[in-house]
């Protein structure tokens, strides 16, 4: 046992014990480069382990407005959810994020969808993320890099999930020249 802590301390196995899915979005100026910047910018203690395809996607929630990129990165982190959802309002407000009306444009978006099975709520912070059952533009990436992860609070996987949510408008981003 004792050897056990002492190999997996050294090995940081208990530095890095939390998987996490965060929902990356934006449709202000060169979005491509905001989703990349913001996985770039991660910090040392939240670590990327797989990272789906960028989609396009139309605005969801107020609709007169340009049409988003979406992604989804699963990671490790040790971080708590507080402390993680400060990293990432760290990362927004490094790529210039600007407040606005709720579901409004935005430079870059930084959601946690997942954080391990934790069922979390605070005044800050609901996890996981309330929306994830009827947004395409979450279940789409999500389905792509966990499609049997179980929704910890509906227990249905993330497959069964996207099967019931309108998915043929978000169409795979392949580059473009956006300024
Ligand atoms: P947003 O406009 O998406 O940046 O979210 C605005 C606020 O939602 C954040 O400042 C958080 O306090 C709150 N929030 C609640 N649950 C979550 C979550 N799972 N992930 C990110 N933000 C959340």
């Amino acid at each position: 046992m004792d050897s056990w802590l002492i190999f997996s301390t050294s090995s940081n196995k208990t530095m890095e014990n939390h998987v996490v899915f965060i929902a990356l979005g934006s449709n202000i100026g060169d979005r491509a480069r905001a989703l990349n910047e913001a996985s770039e910018l991660m910090p040392p203690d939240i670590i990327p382990v797989s990272f789906s395809k960028v989609y396009e996607t139309p605005p969801w929630g107020y609709e007169d407005q340009p049409p988003f990129l979406n992604q989804v990165i699963k990671a490790r982190t040790h971080l708590s959810p507080p402390a993680l959802l400060k990293r990432l309002k760290e990362i927004e407000q490094k790529l210039g994020r600007k407040p606005i009306f709720r579901y409004g444009p935005r430079l870059i978006d930084l959601d946690i969808l997942f954080f391990d099975d934790l069922e979390y709520k605070s005044e800050k912070l609901t996890i996981p993320h309330p929306e994830i059952d009827n947004r395409a533009f979450v279940l789409v990436p999500l389905m792509e890099i966990a499609p049997n992860y179980i929704h910890p609070v509906c227990h249905k996987k993330i497959v069964d999930l996207a099967a019931h949510v309108e998915v043929d408008s978000i169409i795979e981003f392949r580059g473009d020249n956006e300024q």
